[in-house]
């Protein structure tokens, strides 16, 4: 779906996967102006195919739109372009399980010009590719480096954007986490370099017995959609859940007395992951014994159970094809 100043969005259109040609002027390769979304459409126990709240996808794409400079998509318009490439794609969504379709909607300036502005012409497009189930062999705990040399984002900037530019400047401390040995990067915040953030593409929780916290919203950091789901199915199966701020002594002090007994992230892609082992460049140590816990194990389920429809969709997530 194409947009233009003074026209709005038009010409929508469904054409098989090809290269894109640009301009080497167009202003995205400049300015960055890029945002994305990520969402999973899954066959449901009927054969028909059903996507997860793609209502908050969109609602985060147009926020990720305000923040760039860019034009809102309407939410329904959203919704039906994943709605009709999933349906013409129905036969690669896979039969059961975990496994998914993975949608990529995204949206770039397409207009050509030097200069620092927001552009006038803008391109919509939806991409999907079939996901197989995260952990095929069993869930295993990844291990996480805390970043204290780079940060994400700052008070006032893009963190909280799903765009291209966050990913950009987390890739040399995603590199580094690699070499130290670690699956995935942690973010602290930009101030105080104190306070746990997220992780490089997925949300974080922290389980004290009874009791689950996540990194409250601080503007820096991305409302995941899994996380935002979580906070609800922890308070259905009795949680006592919260938003709120989780330091880096905290993480290693209750790990040592005992009272954190679970960490584990959250994202489209993983669903929920749990967290084994940390290490920072003054500290490593293992989360409770390093294995997946009762809770982060429990919470999986009733997340999964809702998407791939084995369970009841009591908050009406799943929006069905048909
Ligand atoms: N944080 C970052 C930086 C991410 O890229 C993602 C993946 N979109 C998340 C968190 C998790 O968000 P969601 O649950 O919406 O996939």
């Amino acid at each position: 779906i194409k947009w233009t100043e003074g026209r709005g969005w038009h010409d929508a259109e469904l054409v098989p996967y090809a290269p894109l040609s640009l301009d080497p002027a167009n202003m995205t390769l400049h300015y960055a102006q890029t945002i994305f979304e990520g969402l999973k459409a899954y066959r449901q126990p009927d054969g028909g195919v059903a996507t997860f709240r793609p209502d908050a996808n969109a609602r985060r794409f147009q926020a990720s739109a305000r923040r760039l400079g860019m034009p809102e998509l309407p939410v329904e318009t959203f919704i039906a372009a994943c709605d009709a490439l999933v349906t013409q794609d129905k036969a690669w969504v896979p039969n059961s399980g975990e496994a998914s379709l993975y949608l990529r909607p995204f949206m770039f300036a397409s207009e050509v010009g030097l200069g620092v502005k927001p552009a006038n012409e803008y391109l919509f497009l939806v991409i999907a590719s079939p996901a197989g189930a995260y952990f095929p062999g069993g869930v295993k705990p990844v291990s996480v480096w805390l970043s204290e040399e780079y940060v994400r984002a700052t008070p006032g900037g893009t963190g909280a954007a799903k765009t291209g530019g966050n990913y950009a400047a987390s890739l040399v401390a995603q590199a580094q986490a690699a070499e130290q040995g670690c699956d995935q990067v942690v973010w602290l915040d930009a101030i105080e370099r104190r306070w746990i953030e997220e992780m490089g593409g997925m949300n974080l929780y922290f389980v004290y017995g009874n009791r689950i916290v996540t990194p409250e919203l601080t503007g820096s950091l991305l409302p995941g959609i899994t996380r935002d789901s979580l906070l609800t199915i922890a308070a259905d199966l009795g949680y006592e859940v919260s938003e709120g701020r989780i330091s880096v002594e905290e993480w290693q002090g209750a790990t040592e007395d005992g009272t954190l007994t679970e960490v584990f992230a959250c994202g489209t892609a993983a669903v929920i992951t749990p967290v084994g082992r940390v290490k920072s460049a003054r500290a490593n140590w293992t989360v409770a014994d390093g294995e997946p816990g009762e809770v982060t194990m429990k919470l999986r389920k009733a997340l999964l159970d809702i998407q791939t429809g084995a369970g009841a969709d009591t908050h009406g997530w799943m929006h069905p094809l048909g």
